[in-house]
């Protein structure tokens, strides 16, 4: 057993009381104290890691808010605390932490813990700079340059231009602003007066929410976010999004973005995206791909396609490395199609009418805003403030490495030294095995499922490493599958879930959707995965729900 125990980690008499303000930085000469704190974080984070890889070991030990209030003491005081005792909340916080890299997690769309990216993390931690400009990140930058750059090509875009952000729902978002900018660039400057007239946009009713949060935040209204269909899979019906736009369009509203889904959040589902390119193109609509969960699936040859055929297509795609890739939290990208040297028709336009447009009209305001996209970039026309304690144009360097004015944020975590190194340790060779052993091993769950169909039902064959099943108690098998029998399985789904977490020796998701109750979806996106652990998996579900 390699269990966290708080009190395994003894500094030394001379540095256990020291506190903060007698190491590094506050004293100069403390550089033996220093290491020796850091030395045993570190042997802290070790033992987590050899925890997290050892099967015999629980993913968790799990009490309820109120007793875990009762166990911890997180109260800040008015003294300072002793090293010793910040070495002992360290190895308290990992002890309860949940172990989202043990081979038995199958709970979330971000499981593992990959030790190279991890690796990574940890430098980027100790460089602590913010991602805004070259000045203060250098290497940084152009590690993003060449990374985001070959995320495009793989996209199957040419040139384009990316932005690494917090999360698949602020990509989306990206995504969102990036196309009102560039088919209403009124709206930057006079808000919603600088539109023609009521804008609405369309995803499949298995999007995930951020794009309907997109709809609501940025003034939308929800009820403009129009849910498409889906069909039985989980796939958006094309028809159903051409009669939706052609309705809208009839009540006067303007259509104007579409976000089709490559690897929806519960089922896995892939939106079948060259009818929807097709769709987009008829009815002149921004084509989005949310690839945040599928993305991964690029990378292998064998697996990329007909899931995502036709992403070359799309004005812009949201993928997430913190998902089947592996990298850690958090680590996502929303790619664009546009950058600056495509729009040919501008660049002819241009000495004309140059950038002085007097009276804003709103065609002159698209051609001024296709001159501005031109030169500087969609991203940065769509995001740029100008911050002047920032962004200086005077500056010793070409300023088209400062990303931050690109963002709707001001500072940007540095999430890209993680994933280079990662990539760099894998290859892109290792990466394809990485996305094919992750399909194997979730063809296999489907077999063992398929082989066990007194104990296990399973809902659909998967497009993705998402698994959607239920569990069959002894006294329900054997029985015909009907809607009341379904009202039983699900009842049991929350019964085993709570079951695991308290035995604390497995973790798989369950959840409802439209067209039925409760059941379980385990995911299988952990490099630490293996068949034993898709064989444990199932075992325990079956021992946990035995009496049921
Ligand atoms: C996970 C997910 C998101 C959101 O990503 P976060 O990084 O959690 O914000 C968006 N879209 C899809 C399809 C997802 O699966």
């Amino acid at each position: 057993m390699t269990s966290i125990n708080p009190d395994n980690y003894k500094l030394s008499d001379k540095t256990a009381n020291l506190t903060a303000h007698e190491i590094f930085p506050f004293s100069e000469t403390a550089q033996p104290e220093t290491r020796e704190f850091l030395q045993k974080v570190i042997d802290i984070l070790l033992d987590y890691v050899n925890a997290c890889n050892d099967r015999n070991e629980k993913i968790l030990d799990f009490h309820h808010p109120e007793e875990m209030k009762k166990l911890l003491d997180l109260e800040i005081s008015e003294n300072p605390a002793p090293l010793q005792q910040l070495i002992v909340d360290c190895a308290t916080t990992l002890k309860y932490q949940v172990k989202t890299g043990h081979p038995h997690f199958f709970n979330q769309l971000s499981c593992g813990l990959d030790i190279v990216s991890m690796a990574g993390e940890w430098l980027t931690a100790t460089a602590n700079t913010n991602m805004f400009t070259y000045e203060i990140a250098p290497v940084f930058i152009l590690m993003e340059n060449v990374v985001l750059s070959k995320m495009r090509q793989i996209i199957g875009y040419d040139g384009g231009d990316s932005i690494l952000a917090p999360g698949g729902s602020i990509s989306n978002l990206y995504a969102f602003l990036a196309a009102r900018h560039k088919m209403f660039p009124g709206y930057k400057e006079h808000g919603p007066r600088g539109l023609p007239g009521d804008l609405c946009m369309f995803t499949s009713d298995q999007c995930h929410y951020s794009v309907k949060s997109c709809s609501s935040v940025c003034g939308l209204g929800t009820e403009n976010c129009v849910m498409v269909p889906s069909d039985e899979s989980g796939k958006m019906i094309p028809s159903e999004l051409e009669r939706l736009i052609l309705e809208r369009k009839a009540r006067g509203q303007i259509p104007f973005f579409v976000n089709a889904t490559a690897g929806t959040t519960v089922l896995g589902a892939f939106d079948p995206l060259h009818e929807i390119a097709d769709i987009c193109q008829k009815y002149n609509c921004w084509f989005h791909v949310d690839a945040a969960w599928g993305g991964g699936l690029l990378l292998s040859k064998k697996y990329r396609n007909p899931r995502m055929s036709g992403i070359e297509r799309s004005d812009s795609v949201t993928w997430n490395p913190h998902k089947l890739m592996g990298a850690l939290l958090q680590c996502s990208s929303i790619h664009f199609k546009e950058d600056t040297q495509q729009d040919v028709t501008c660049q002819m336009k241009l000495p004309t009418v140059a950038l002085t447009v007097k009276k804003e009209n709103e065609r002159e305001r698209k051609l001024k805003n296709k001159i501005e996209i031109f030169f500087q970039g969609l991203l940065l026309s769509c995001n740029q403030m100008s911050a002047e304690y920032l962004f200086m144009t005077d500056k010793l360097y070409d300023i088209g490495y400062d990303t931050g004015d690109k963002v709707i944020q001001c500072g940007r975590h540095n999430d890209i030294f993680k994933l280079w190194l990662q990539w760099r340790a894998e290859g892109d060779a290792g990466f394809e095995a990485r996305m094919d052993r992750l399909m194997e091993l979730t063809a296999y769950e489907v077999k063992r499922i398929k082989e066990q169909s007194d104990k296990f039902y399973l809902i659909m064959e998967p497009e993705c490493v998402n698994v959607s099943f239920w569990y069959i108690p002894r006294r329900l098998r054997g029985s015909p599958h009907t809607p009341a029998k379904v009202v039983e399985l699900a009842k049991i789904c929350p019964i085993i879930k709570a079951r695991m977490m308290q035995s604390g020796t497995l973790m798989v998701g369950y959840q409802p959707d439209d067209r039925r109750p409760n059941f379980f979806r385990s995911i299988i996106s952990s490099a630490a995965v293996t068949e034993k652990d898709v064989d444990f998996m199932l075992n325990e579900i079956d021992r946990l729900g035995q009496d049921l």
